[in-house]
């Protein structure tokens, strides 16, 4: 199970560093083996003293080594801290931050070739989930038509839109059916996103095609977070 933190805009380097600690000796106490992914703000990136099955990711990173790209960071800044993760394609970049198709297919070919473990987010707009699942699955491989789906180190988030952030899940049908029909075309592993917490977080995992979940506002909470990986750790 792959089991992935989102903070977005949230925490400190002083919270993230009492996290990850707290996580840490969670993560050993219980004798948890499945891969955990956090991705904190560029300003928490460091080094960190984690067991190996905790991994740190960028939220965001342009496809660059250094230059003249205000506001971004890239492999240089991501080399001081040894990371090797990255998400790319969440909605909130996609929608809030109008980052365009071209960008997001520029970074993943540059952090591809760098051999990063790529998380890649799909997800439809409740307009396209309305439509039925047939519509569904078009609109999710069609944010998958221009990169490559074998890389190796890929790893794909389903995360309908109108399901992050509001409160809502999907249900398990609809996380079924979607896991499902994207799992015909794809080895990598399949990661839901939206909405997860830890109430939900055993019968999600129990999804025949669910690798994982992608976790943003229920994860800010470390007991919370350790109490999905927990959970996972027990399937
Ligand atoms: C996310 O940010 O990827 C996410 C799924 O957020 P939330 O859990 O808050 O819906």
């Amino acid at each position: 199970m792959i089991i992935a933190s989102n903070f977005k805009t949230n925490h400190t380097r002083e919270s993230t560093k009492e996290f990850l600690n707290t996580l840490n000796t969670f993560v050993k106490e219980n004798h948890i083996k499945d891969d955990i992914l956090v991705f904190p703000t560029a300003t928490s990136l460091d080094n960190f003293n984690l067991s190996s099955n905790i991994s740190i990711g960028a939220q965001n990173a342009y496809h660059v080594e250094k230059g003249s790209f205000t506001g971004e960071i890239g492999t240089e800044q991501l080399d001081e801290f040894g990371i090797k993760t990255i998400l790319i394609g969440h909605s909130e970049r996609r929608d809030v931050l109008k980052e365009s198709n071209d960008s997001i297919e520029k970074k993943y070919n540059f952090y591809k070739e760098l051999g990063y473990k790529i998380v890649f987010c799909i997800g439809e707009p409740l307009e396209v989930r309305e439509s039925g699942l047939q519509e569904v699955l078009a609109y999710n491989f069609a944010q998958l038509e221009n990169i490559d789906i074998n890389y190796e180190n890929l790893i794909i988030a389903y995360e309908p839109v109108w399901a992050i952030g509001t409160g809502l899940t999907a249900s398990l049908k609809q996380i079924d059916e979607t896991l499902n029909g994207l799992r015909k075309s794809i080895k990598a592993p399949l990661l839901y996103g939206g909405s997860v917490k830890v109430a939900n977080t055993k019968e999600i995992l129990e999804i025949e095609n669910c690798d994982g979940i992608l976790v943003g506002t229920a994860s800010w909470k470390v007991e919370d977070f350790s109490q999905m990986c927990r959970i996972a750790s027990e399937l």
